[in-house]
């Protein structure tokens, strides 16, 4: 894409705070002068019986027509007789690889200086099927279905990513050693891809030791593939290293190139409205984006913007121990572009 050809892209301000860190990613892009004309979809007050959700078939016709887009979080209304939003939106746009990398900000001091690792989560399966019931009172059943398609789709995207992005070693999580059968065919694919890519060194790691090996030497890590519930668990335990939710962005990858990147978090219920987010994690997403759409100039000019507000310290949102609000935090970016 040339930078100065406008791209349409669809944007999910979401709920709870989604509207307002939602709002600090549209100012911060058209301070930097980036190429995007953005198409809100807002989640709606009634089910679509076509999506079953309160997702319109619309805002995903948008994502499939444009497919690229940014997403806020999303609480699911609670009762029955409708999808989990997050869920329609995964099975709906085969988003079947969830990308997430984690990095130490400089000028955010942690307990480690040296975190930069990516986990990529299969996004579609595993013991997120769906697939639960009451086989006799007292006994449930929960099913967790791997397919070797799903499965060697997601190892040959981290072997890929891992291979464009300078990476050099790619990690296997897994319980194979219990879950004989799934996680056994879940390894038994990625091994086949890693023959495919003798420059990328492959490696399998219990899950139990992984946690232990994450919290006490992040940095023996590179790229980390793993199913889908594993990968909801430690890409959180790896948020957790670099300072929180509010930093850490992430990318569902969809067939078709389809790209819709999303902040990890969720809608914070308890600080919506008050203007307390931090939009940074959304803002990152949003830089995942422009990657994507190799609009790298300006994507290094808004991430240099973040860190520098960050590392500067003046501006910081409360979960960073600061004081501001988003809006002056959003305002200090800007200053930085
Ligand atoms: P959460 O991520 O919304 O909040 C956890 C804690 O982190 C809260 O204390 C919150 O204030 C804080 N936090 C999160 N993002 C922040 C930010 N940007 N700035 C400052 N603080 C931030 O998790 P939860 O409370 O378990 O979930 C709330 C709702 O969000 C639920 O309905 C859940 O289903 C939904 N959810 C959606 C997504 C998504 O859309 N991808 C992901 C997770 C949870």
């Amino acid at each position: 894409c040339s930078s100065t050809t406008p791209i349409t892209a669809t944007f999910f301000p979401g709920d709870g705070i989604g509207p307002e860190i939602a709002e600090s990613v549209k100012q911060v892009f058209t301070t930097a002068g980036v190429p995007i004309v953005w198409e809100d979809h807002y989640v709606g007050t009634e089910i679509d019986p076509r999506t079953q959700s309160f997702l319109t078939w619309e805002s995903l016709e948008s994502v499939r027509r444009n497919k690229v887009g940014l997403k806020g979080p999303m609480a699911t209304p609670i009762g029955k007789g409708h999808r989990s939003l997050n869920l329609t939106l995964r099975k709906e746009l085969n988003l079947y690889a969830n990308v997430r990398p984690c990095y130490s900000l400089p000028g955010y001091k942690t307990r480690y200086d040296d975190v930069n690792l990516v986990t990529i989560r299969e996004n579609t399966e595993g013991e997120y099927s769906g697939l639960e019931h009451q086989v006799v009172r007292g006994v449930v059943e929960s099913i967790k279905i791997i397919t070797r398609s799903a499965s060697l789709r997601v190892a040959e995207y981290a072997f890929h990513y891992a291979k464009t992005h300078g990476r050099e070693r790619v990690s296997a999580i897994h319980k194979a050693n219990i879950m004989q059968m799934t996680d056994g065919l879940f390894l038994k694919c990625c091994r086949e891809v890693a023959e495919k890519y003798p420059e990328i060194t492959y490696e399998e790691v219990v899950i139990d030791n992984c946690c232990m090996m994450l919290v006490k030497n992040p940095a023996l890590f590179d790229v980390l593939v793993m199913p889908n519930l594993y990968g909801d668990i430690i890409s959180d335990l790896c948020a957790g290293l670099v300072g929180g939710l509010g930093l850490t962005p992430s990318c569902n990858i969809g067939e078709d190139g389809v790209a819709l990147a999303e902040a990890v978090h969720g809608s914070a219920p308890d600080i919506a409205g008050k203007n307390l987010a931090n939009p940074t994690a959304l803002l990152l997403s949003g830089v995942m984006m422009l990657r994507h759409l190799k609009l790298n100039d300006q994507a290094e000019q808004i991430h240099s913007a973040i860190i520098n507000t960050i590392a500067e310290g003046k501006y910081r949102t409360a979960d960073l121990g600061g004081s501001s609000t988003t809006t002056d935090f959003t305002k200090a970016i800007c200053d930085h572009l």
